[in-house]
């Protein structure tokens, strides 16, 4: 033992006995992982359960692995810690403490007989398999009031008869023909328009161990697969607030491969437009519909359906004749989308519109003189020596206005016109 450092237990960190059996392990390790995922806790704690977070990996990696936890129980972590464990080939990211302070590598332990520690013959598969990433629609009253929901997935896990060997008890393997023994292919793989990068990925064929069976000496459950599909059922916790882009990650659910910790299966949010809400951040805006009548005296009504179903009920009272006028905005603080992990929300932003009465709502005249002399009248008349009275067409509209002239201060493109188009032009010539 080289120093204090070093003096973790295992069994502690997954808050397992020292006997507990491979299941017992791993479900530890599930709860542990979840409870302390860095996208679970407040912000101030993130770094803490980023560092507890991945001791807890690291210490199901080894626990989980028959051969290094014998070694673990045997020698401590100092069997895989210190400066005679540097390991070739395997690069050393300084964000991972646990990293650094375990030095685990796959290519073997020096000193050690091969087999033991990982795989003969300079095998190099990830230490860790693929995060499996996929989009999840949401509803901004899911994103509202958060969202738990469970559901069936189908993943391949490691065959339980033959451990992931692929083989039947005694029976000897051969190198995999495929990638040669190394466990890993090398692809091309797009990733954008005429983008192609290298890629290693890890043996589709002897599942990265580099070994195979001939068809006799295979195992009858997985067929010499060394993994088999399981259903399982997830859980996808979606805290209010969220936001779209955010990334839920369930820590190694994505499927397993024999030596490796399982990637995370990754599910990034997408936020459904609504019909009456647009969000920006934790603001809220909605169109507020008022009428004529409202805008001009007042009202005391529910003007909207909240995503929580709550109605909400405005009272705008218009004292000396102050009136709500076409795109003013009403802010409603605290009635925002709520933000994350806390108990305070964004603002709601009301753009009012106003809903003038429809065509012939007025029955006589007697009506209109009487909103004629509630409302105020025009300016006084215009003087003019000459005074024409004129024709209107009042269902024009400015796309009409300079059209076809070519002028940049015509209300629409000429293309617009199919009726006219530039033939008028020719015709006037
Ligand atoms: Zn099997
Ligand atoms: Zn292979």
């Amino acid at each position: 033992m080289d120093g204090a450092a070093e003096e973790i237990d295992l069994y502690e960190v997954l808050g397992i006995s020292s006997s507990a059996s491979k299941n017992e392990i791993k479900k530890a390790y599930h709860k542990a992982a979840l409870s302390s995922h860095p996208d679970k806790v407040a912000e101030e704690d993130r770094q803490a359960a980023e560092i507890k977070f991945k001791s807890i990996s690291r210490a199901y990696e080894i626990l989980s692995d028959d051969q290094q936890r014998h070694l673990y129980d045997t020698h401590g972590m100092s069997a895989f810690s210190g400066a005679n464990s540097g390991m070739p080939g395997e690069g050393v990211d300084l964000d991972d403490i646990l990293q650094q302070m375990f030095g685990m590598g796959m290519g073997g332990m020096p000193g050690m007989p091969p087999g033991m520690g990982g795989a003969p013959g300079g095998r190099q598969v990830p230490r860790k398999g693929r995060n499996e990433e996929q989009e999840y629609e949401v509803t901004l009253e899911e994103l509202y009031k958060g969202k738990t929901t469970r559901f069936a997935s189908t993943k391949n896990v490691v065959c339980a008869v033959c451990k992931g060997s692929g083989g039947k008890e005694r029976a000897k393997s051969h190198p995999c023909g495929v990638c040669g023994g190394r466990g890993m292919t090398t692809g091309l793989r797009s990733v954008g328009p005429g983008l192609v990068t290298q890629e290693t990925t890890t043996c589709g064929t002897c599942k990265g161990s580099g070994k195979v069976f001939k068809d006799k000496d295979r195992c009858k459950k997985c067929k010499g697969a060394k993994v088999v599909e399981a259903r399982k059922v997830l859980e996808l916790y979606i805290p209010r607030g969220s936001r779209e882009g955010d990334k839920i990650v369930l820590p190694g659910e994505a499927d397993q491969l024999p030596d490796q910790e399982p990637g995370d299966i990754i599910f990034e949010l997408s936020e459904v437009p609504h019909d009456v809400f647009r969000r920006a951040g934790a603001d809220l805006q909605a169109d507020l519909h008022i009428t004529l009548a409202e805008a001009l005296t007042g009202f005391d009504r529910v003007v909207l359906t909240h995503l929580d179903g709550r109605g909400i009920q405005l009272k705008v009272k218009q004292p000396k004749g102050k009136i709500l006028r076409p795109d003013q905005v009403l802010k409603v603080a605290g009635e925002g989308m709520p933000h994350k992990k806390s108990d305070h929300k964004g603002d709601l932003y009301l753009v009012v519109k106003i809903d003038f009465p429809e065509d012939g709502w007025v029955q006589d005249e007697a009506m209109l003189n009487k909103i004629r002399e509630v409302l105020p009248g025009p300016e006084p008349a215009i003087k003019a020596d000459v005074v024409d009275e004129v024709e209107y067409d009042d269902t024009a509209t400015l796309d009409d206005f300079g059209a076809g002239s070519g002028d940049p201060r015509a209300g629409a493109e000429w293309e617009d016109e199919d009726e006219e188009g530039a033939q008028p032009q020719c015709a006037t010539q």
